[in-house]
């Protein structure tokens, strides 16, 4: 269970719903282990300041993630044949464990991924930047080199790809 993003900041995973909106991160064969104490439904005996909902008592899963984040909800049907899975709807038995299906859990993992996708690609971001910055101080110790060698603001602008006057402006002063 959990998927976890590449900072480590998002752990999400698909949550069974109990009919009050709250949502289980494990279950066991009595059920769902929901956190807090409604008196709606036993209390876990292993659990401190958990409940125990039943299977056949969860209403749907959705996405859930540590930072907070809610996916839409996939509606549990209450048939097989009131499955539809284009409508974010899916059937699992009252007798069955109430985990959402491989279907459902897919589907899940792709909208937790579209949620974390800024933060992954703003990874990438600061990889760049770190290299950038790293690419910059050695310009300018390159520069310090080739001035101390004789090099000519011309020479280096042209290395550089600027005019004379700008290769001047820039590190005349370092
Ligand atoms: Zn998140």
């Amino acid at each position: 269970m959990g998927w976890i993003s590449s900072d480590n900041e998002h752990e999400g995973w698909a949550a069974p719903e109990a009919p009050d909106g709250r949502h289980s991160g494990s279950s066991s064969s009595a059920g769902m282990h929901v956190k807090g104490i409604t008196g709606r439904w036993p209390r876990d005996p292993q659990l401190d300041g958990y409940e125990i909902v039943p299977d056949k008592d969860i209403v749907g899963w959705r996405g859930v993630c540590e930072c907070g984040w809610r996916g839409e909800l996939w509606e549990r049907a209450q048939t097989l044949a009131a499955a539809d899975l284009d409508r974010r709807r899916d059937y699992v038995a009252p007798e069955d464990f109430a985990d959402a299906s491989p279907q459902v859990e897919d589907a899940i993992h792709e909208e937790w991924k579209a949620h974390i996708a800024p933060s992954e690609a703003v990874l990438g971001v600061e990889a760049a930047a770190r290299d950038h910055k790293q690419a910059g101080a050695r310009l300018d110790k390159t520069v310090a080199a080739a001035r101390a060698a004789g090099a000519s603001w011309a020479d280096i602008g042209r290395a550089v790809g600027i005019s004379r006057q700008s290769a001047h402006e820039r590190w005349s002063t370092q």
